[in-house]
C-alpha cells in the first residue's frame, strides 16, 4: 500500500469510527485527562471530534491538535465504558500515524515529531531487545558501584527526562537458572526450562523489551511457580518486542512487523499459549494475533494466529498443580493497582485478587482510585511529566491511606513509576507472582 492510499485508508476509517461516537458524553468522568484539564479538547468526546475534523479536512492539523492528541494516556478507560463501542484504541493510533504523517512545518515543534535520538532508540535498542540483553553486565556494574545512586544525589542529571529514567532503574538481576543443564541463549535465558514432577503442559514466555532487563524478578517468578505447578516453559530467542510503543507513537508498520515476529517465534516452536507478564504487551500481543492493531492502516495481513496471548495471573488462576505445592502464609495487607492495560482493555483484573488468595493470612484490598491510570501510560510519564506526576500523586496518596505493606500490579511500566514515587518508605512494589513465588520458597 502506498503511503497515499495508506494516509486516505487511515482518514477513511478516522471518519467511519468517529461518526460513531453520538457524543453522549458518557465517557467524560472517566477520563484523566479531562478530571486534570476540565477541557473538553482533553476530553475523549474532544478529541474524537476534532480527529472527524482534521481527517476530514474541515479543521486543520496544527500544533493544539497534536498537543490535545499528545496528553492522552491511551489508557482506554473511556472505550471500556463507551455504550457505543467506540474503538478509541485504535482511532488515537490512527491520529498520531497521521500527526506523523503530516508536513514537518506543521508539527516540527511537537512531541509527535520524535527526535533523532528517540527514533535510533525505538529502532535499534527497543526493537532489538537482544541488544538490551547485552546491557545487563554494565548496568548490574552501574548499580553496584554506586553510580547510579550519586547520579540521582548529585543533580548531575537535573530534571531531565534521562534523570526520570534513571531514578526509576530497579536493582537489575540476572535470568534464573534453571535445575537442569540447559542450552543457555545469547540473551542470558535459557531457551526451555523444563517442568518439575507430574508434567501439565508446555508453555511460551514473552519477555518484552524492558522488562527483561528492569523485571528479571518476575520473569523469574514466573518460571519458578510455573515449572513448580508441571509446566515446561519455553523462550523462543527469536522473539522481540511487542511493538506497543511503536504502534502508539504513529509507527504503525514496525507495531505490525514486531508483532508479526513474535506470532512466527514462538509458532516455530509449535508453541501456542503465550504467557505475559506486563498486561501493556499482553494488550498489544493479543489484539495483534487477533488481526487488530494497525488494520485501518493496512499494515496488518489480516493473519489471524493460532496462538492464545494470556496474562501470567489468569493462566494460573485455572492451571492445575496446586495440590502439589506448599504456600507459606503472609501475615500482611496488599493492594492491588488495577494497570489500565489489564482493566480497561483485558478485563482481566480480578484475576491478580484470585491468585493472591492463594497465599494463606494475606490481607487483599483494590488501591483506592483504580479507574484512574497511574500516568506512566508507556513513554507518557516522560512526554507529559507534570500531567504524569499529578496523577501519580494521586496513586502515592492511596497507597499512604491503604496502609499497605506491599502494592501488587501486573505492568512493569506501572510498577516502575509508582515504586519511583515511594522510595523513602517501606512499601514494596511488585508483580503478583513474584509475591507468590516467594512464599512458595523461591531464593
Ligand atoms: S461514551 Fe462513546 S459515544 Fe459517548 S461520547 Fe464517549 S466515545 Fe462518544
Ligand atoms: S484513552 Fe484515557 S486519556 Fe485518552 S481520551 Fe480515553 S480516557 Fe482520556
Amino acid at each position: 500500500m502506498s503511503l497515499v492510499d495508506q494516509s486516505e485508508a487511515s482518514a477513511k476509517f478516522l471518519r467511519a469510527e468517529a461518526n460513531r461516537c453520538v457524543a453522549c458524553g458518557l465517557c467524560l468522568p472517566h477520563c484523566p485527562t479531562y478530571r486534570l484539564t476540565m477541557s473538553e479538547a482533553d476530553s475523549p468526546r474532544g478529541r474524537i471530534q476534532m480527529m472527524n475534523g482534521v481527517a476530514s479536512g474541515h479543521i486543520p492539523l496544527n500544533k493544539k491538535f497534536v498537543q490535545h492528541m499528545d496528553r492522552c494516556l491511551t489508557c482506554r478507560a473511556c472505550e471500556s465504558v463507551c455504550p457505543n463501542d467506540v474503538i478509541y484504541g485504535q482511532l488515537i493510533d490512527e491520529a498520531r500515524a497521521m500527526i506523523i504523517a503530516a508536513p514537518d512545518t506543521i508539527t516540527s515543534q511537537t512531541l509527535a515529531k520524535k527526535n533523532k535520538l528517540r527514533v535510533f532508540l525505538e529502532m535499534e535498542l527497543i526493537a532489538k531487545p537482544r541488544r538490551i540483553d547485552s546491557l545487563r553486565s554494565p548496568i548490574r556494574l552501574f548499580q553496584k558501584i554506586g553510580l547510579q545512586q550519586w547520579l540521582l544525589q548529585s543533580n548531575f542529571l537535573k530534571k531531565t527526562k534521562v534523570q526520570s529514567l534513571v531514578s526509576q532503574l530497579p536493582p537489575v538481576k540476572k535470568p534464573c537458572a534453571s535445575t537442569m543443564d540447559q542450552k543457555t541463549l545469547a540473551t542470558g535465558w535459557e531457551e526451555v526450562y523444563p517442568a518439575i514432577g507430574k508434567q501439565r503442559g508446555e508453555v511460551g514466555l514473552f519477555l518484552g523489551c524492558v522488562a527483561r532487563l528492569a523485571d528479571a524478578v518476575t520473569l523469574n517468578s514466573t518460571i519458578f511457580v510455573l515449572n513448580r505447578l508441571g509446566y515446561r516453559v519455553h523462550i523462543p530467542f527469536a522473539q522481540t518486542c511487542c511493538g506497543a510503543i511503536h504502534q502508539h507513537s504513529g509507527d504503525m508498520a514496525m507495531g505490525a512487523t514486531l508483532a508479526l515476529q513474535n506470532q512466527k517465534a514462538f509458532e516455530a516452536l509449535n508453541i501456542h499459549t503465550i504467557i505475559t507478564t506486563a498486561s501493556g504487551c499482553g494488550v498489544q500481543l493479543k489484539e495483534a494475533s487477533v488481526g487488530q492493531t494497525s488494520k485501518a492502516s493496512g499494515y496488518n495481513d489480516g493473519r489471524d494466529s493460532i496462538s492464545t496471548v494470556i496474562d501470567i495471573s489468569r493462566f494460573l488462576v485455572t492451571a492445575e498443580g496446586w495440590d502439589d505445592v506448599k504456600i507459606e502464609p503472609l501475615p500482611y495487607q496488599v493492594a492491588v493497582h488495577d494497570p489500565c492495560s489489564l482493566r480497561n482493555v483485558l478485563q482481566d483484573q480480578s484475576y491478580p485478587y484470585t491468585l493472591l488468595a492463594r497465599i494463606p493470612s494475606l490481607r487483599i484490598l483494590p488501591l483506592a482510585g483504580n479507574d484512574q491510570c497511574c500516568g506512566a501510560a508507556g513513554t507518557y510519564f516522560l512526554d507529559q511529566a507534570e500531567m504524569a506526576s499529578k496523577l501519580r500523586a494521586d496513586k502515592l496518596l492511596a497507597v499512604k491511606l491503604s496502609k499497605a505493606r506491599y502494592i501488587a500490579t501486573s505492568n512493569i511500566g506501572c510498577s516502575m513509576y509508582i515504586a519511583s514515587g515511594l522510595q523513602t518508605t517501606d512499601v514494596e512494589v511488585l508483580h503478583p507472582v513474584t509475591l507468590l513465588a516467594r512464599q512458595m520458597g523461591i531464593q
